[in-house]
């Protein structure tokens, strides 16, 4: 934006009618032309900085502008400090013991019938079956190897064969 005193008649004119600039909401830097957000309170506070409207125009500077290497230096810094940190993450993930999942085989009810024995000796070990077969154990694979007191097949008398891992 060229501040010629046209323009920064118009910016007067634009900001006490509208409380805005004609760049709403940016205002542009005398540098490089980038827009920088200028607006409400901010906009005020950069007029008060700058110690009147006619002076920010004149000489309204972006950051890049004002710091020269502004933005280049803030990312140099953030870079280290993300080199740092993965060097750290990855210290740490050295020093973490090596984890081997060993396959555990499952336990299978089938080929323990002890334990089938014991653990449906107090009731039924699939109630889920047994309702969802409309209160038999027609469809219960532990069916041989249980003790449950609710134990039984429907008239129809089907059950699955005993499964053998
Ligand atoms: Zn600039």
């Amino acid at each position: 934006m060229k501040t010629t005193t046209t323009t920064i008649q118009q910016e007067e004119r634009s900001l006490k009618a509208t409380g805005r600039l004609s760049s709403h909401p940016f205002i542009c830097c005398t540098g490089c032309g980038k827009k920088v957000t200028a607006f409400g309170q901010n906009l005020k506070g950069k007029i008060q900085r700058a110690g009147g409207l006619v002076e920010l125009l004149e000489r309204f500077k972006c950051r890049g502008c004002l710091l020269p290497g502004f933005v280049v230096k803030e990312h140099k810094i953030k870079k280290q400090k993300t080199k740092k940190r993965q060097n750290r993450i990855q210290e740490l993930m050295n020093n973490i013991p090596k984890i081997t999942f060993t396959k555990r085989e499952p336990l299978s009810l089938y080929d323990n019938p002890d334990l089938t024995a014991e653990i449906t000796a107090t009731g039924c070990f699939r109630p889920d079956i047994f309702l969802d077969s409309g209160k038999t154990c027609d469809y219960c694979p532990l069916y041989n190897l249980c003790k449950a007191p609710n134990r039984k097949l429907s008239s129809a008398g089907w059950q699955v064969e005993l499964k053998t891992a």
